[in-house]
């Protein structure tokens, strides 16, 4: 898979290495180096927000009871995570003493946020891209669910096309007149460190620093001179300067639970950094989840042309790594799974283009989940203002939902047919030609119209 093998040597840049000491230290990590959540729950100078804390059982190599509740209380039709659906104690048992080569990764830590929490959809990680061969029978179950339709049985393979003059639907007029700003994102994962679920302070701090070098190559470049900017470290801004990026929808927030319960947000804010372009436009997340989240985002409806800056982006992402590694392959991927990812949800393209899109009357009228019930109907998802776990304050984050098993441009037509249902139930609610009574039906309708539902 990939090639991703962390005590690869490189002849050009030793530095950005991940020391096999690193490796080393932590696959011999040992279950009594975690917080628990018996031990958090009593000191709370353990933030279930960053840090990682274990489940109890987890955390001594054992099939964890919380886990057995979830699953009871599913079958009573309580949610439970799409791990939680797959994983049985056979299984565990039969995988619980494997440690992956890279990160000394374990099925403990794979599952461990969907085991502390209930409510998470996909509830397991990868901390190294040989995780997804090695807990195979954990994770090609949870993908083929996620991911619908997708075989994970050697008949099917993912591929990806960037070519914005694919695009045959556009978003209508009306539509374009409530868009706010339109963002095009891939996750990227370097192919010779772990991922970070599964790293150390060191290597995120080694990813942070080649990064840095990366960014400065753009400023001599006669291609990608309009993508030059500046690289912030967390360590380097001061709060406000963090606040005021978070608040202009450019930066992560981290502190989420579910994602901490993974390793995400360990040793936060070391290694952590955004870099942008003078015109903010072309956006780069270092070591948030992923090591690099590759962002385009202007103000207004023209999706065609951050799609495009996107495709040239990662292709400047890409070649400035080479030319900076000395390396032929940089980004860890495999022909089945696509581009590979922490979360099992962004395999394939990792790609997730969305809108910021004004609907107040529905927003108000139907909520955040009806509209995101409606949303899947045509392969979208909503989130609220601020992302992911968000609320809708003044503007309502539509996107596509799937990722793998379909090129890059056909998921860009999925999220501009979200955006043009959202923006024609808005008008039918305005002119009270729809209100909560018959919605479905006014639905069905929409529903004829191309660009709204496709073929
Ligand atoms: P992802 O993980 O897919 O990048 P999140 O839901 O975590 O997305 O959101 C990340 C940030 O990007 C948030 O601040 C969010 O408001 C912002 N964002 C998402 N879509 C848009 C958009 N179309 N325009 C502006 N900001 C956006
Ligand atoms: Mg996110």
């Amino acid at each position: 898979m990939g090639g991703c093998n962390s005590t690869e040597t490189t002849p050009n840049n030793p530095s950005s290495e991940p020391s096999p000491k690193a490796s080393q230290s932590q696959s011999d990590m040992a279950s009594s180096e975690y917080v628990t959540q018996s031990m958090a729950a009593k000191d709370p100078k353990h933030d279930p927000f960053f840090d990682l804390i274990m489940d109890d059982d987890l955390a001594k190599n054992q099939w964890p009871k919380q886990l057995t509740s979830h699953q009871e209380e599913g079958k009573k039709g309580k949610d439970v995570s799409l791990m939680g659906k797959v994983m049985t104690p056979e299984l565990f048992n039969k995988l619980k003493d494997i440690k992956t080569k890279t990160a000394g990764w374990t099925i403990a830590r794979a599952m461990n946020t969907g085991t502390c929490y209930q409510s998470s959809f996909v509830g397991c990680h990868a901390g190294d891209p040989e995780s997804y061969e090695i807990f195979k029978e954990l994770f090609h179950p949870v993908i083929e669910k996620y991911h619908v339709g997708y075989k994970l049985d050697g008949s099917m393979k993912h591929i990806t096309d960037m070519d914005p003059d694919k695009l045959t639907v556009a978003l209508k007029d009306e539509a374009k007149a409530k868009v706010f700003s339109s963002r095009i994102r891939v996750a990227r994962n370097l192919n010779f460190f772990p991922l970070n679920p599964g790293g150390t302070v060191e290597t995120r701090n080694q990813i942070a620093d080649l990064m840095s070098k990366v960014f400065d190559s753009f400023k001599d470049s006669d291609t990608y001179s309009d993508l030059a900017g500046t690289f912030h470290r967390h360590t380097e801004m001061t709060p406000e300067e963090t606040q005021e990026l978070v608040d202009g929808h450019f930066l992560f927030r981290g502190k989420d639970k579910m994602q901490a319960a993974s390793g995400y947000h360990r040793f936060w804010p070391k290694g952590r950094g955004i870099f942008l372009n003078k015109s903010k436009t072309f956006v780069v997340w270092v070591n948030e989840g992923d090591h690099l989240r590759i962002i385009s985002m202007e103000q207004g409806g023209d999706i065609k042309s951050v799609f495009t800056r996107l495709s040239r982006a990662i292709k400047a992402m890409e070649e400035g790594v080479k030319k900076v590694t000395g390396r032929e392959s940089v980004f860890a991927s495999d022909p089945a799974l696509g581009v590979i990812t922490c979360c099992p949800s962004n395999l394939g393209t990792a790609m997730r283009g969305s809108v910021h899109i004004g609907v107040p009357t529905i927003a108000s009228a139907l909520g955040l989940a009806e509209i995101d019930k409606m949303a899947r109907t045509i392969n979208c998802q909503a989130r609220g203002s601020s992302g992911e776990h968000s609320a809708i304050v003044d503007r309502v984050d539509i996107s596509n939902w799937r990722r793998l098993g379909f090129t890059e441009y056909s998921l860009v037509q999925d999220l501009i047919r979200g955006a043009n249902l959202l923006s024609a139930l808005e008008d039918k609610f305005v002119s009270k030609e729809a209100d909560a009574s018959n919605v479905d039906q006014v639905l069905a309708q929409l529903m004829s119209d191309v660009t709204i539902a496709g073929k």
